[in-house]
């Protein structure tokens, strides 16, 4: 384009519909053709609307998303766990608080100070709230992980090295730098010093740094019969504390959501 066209035709940057994550990344190989052939933009990564001038392209914008969702590590199990397709059982108080604690730390992200813990009974929906809070978090371009406690113990044990007596950092630095973290199922793993001292490190590395994290766990503050062990019982008095001031507490009742499943067809 000459100078003068430029004058006559100057290129504005149009508003996107979403903020923009990040600005675009070099990138090659197969992602490189793929953007080349991307009918919006030719893979320049901008596109030209017809009368106003250029915004980053829609390509970019999805390479970005699919890349921070994969970066989340949420299991494909939880694939289609969303806030919209959650739904509480109709005369279930507790499922519709749940539901609205989760919905109102999405809308109000980031001017949340606390995270939650959601408690209750295998299969009421707790991991399925959790994940759809990442999901709309994920949305609003926030760097999510989901991690399921014990695998997350079960990664740190495998990258132990017994000449450093380290492990790894590759495994423990997402988690203490995760904007916003899931922790699945605390209190599952059989509560032996190293557990304890593991989960009391990453915990408070959190709770020092103020890092939202949200937890699901199935045990709950109170014994239901003599023999029930209680969070406090997995985890310790000390990181149960913790938990009280890092998360709100919500507790969730119900039957277990996967009977229904055995309702239907093969
Ligand atoms: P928990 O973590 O409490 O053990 P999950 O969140 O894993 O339970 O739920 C078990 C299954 O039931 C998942 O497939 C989840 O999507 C589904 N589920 C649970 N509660 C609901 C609900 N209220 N609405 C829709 N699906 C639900």
């Amino acid at each position: 384009m000459s100078s003068d066209n430029a004058k006559m035709h100057p290129i504005f940057a149009v508003p996107e519909k979403a903020p923009a994550e990040a600005p675009p990344t070099p990138s090659g190989g197969a992602v490189a053709d793929r953007e080349a052939a991307c009918p919006r933009c030719f893979g320049t990564g901008l596109e030209v609307v017809a009368g106003k001038g250029a915004r980053r392209c829609l390509c970019r914008t999805e390479n970005q998303r699919a890349k921070s969702l994969e970066a989340a590590r949420i299991p494909r199990r939880y694939d289609g766990c969303t806030l919209a397709s959650y739904y509480p059982v109709p005369g279930n108080g507790t499922q519709l608080r749940a539901f609205n604690y989760a919905f109102r730390l999405v809308r109000e992200y980031p001017a949340v100070e606390r995270g939650l813990l959601f408690m209750g009974t295998v299969g009421v929906g707790k991991t399925h709230l959790s994940v759809a809070i990442l999901r709309g978090l994920l949305e609003k371009g926030v760097g999510c992980l989901f991690y399921e406690f014990g695998s997350l113990l079960k990664e740190i044990q495998d990258s132990y090295n017994p000449v450093s007596k380290t492990s790894e950092l590759k495994v423990l630095a997402p988690v203490y730098q995760a904007e916003v973290l899931v922790l699945d199922e605390l209190g599952a793993s059989k509560p032996t010093d190293w557990v304890k001292d593991t989960m009391m490190q990453i915990i408070g590395t959190r709770y020092n740094d103020k890092r939202l994290t949200i937890f699901t766990t199935n045990y709950l503050d109170a014994r239901r019969n003599p023999v029930d062990e209680t969070l406090e019982d997995r985890i310790g008095v000390r990181l149960r504390s913790r938990l009280y001031e890092m998360c709100k507490t919500v507790v969730i009742e119900g039957e277990d959501y996967r009977r229904r499943f055995d309702a239907q067809q093969i």
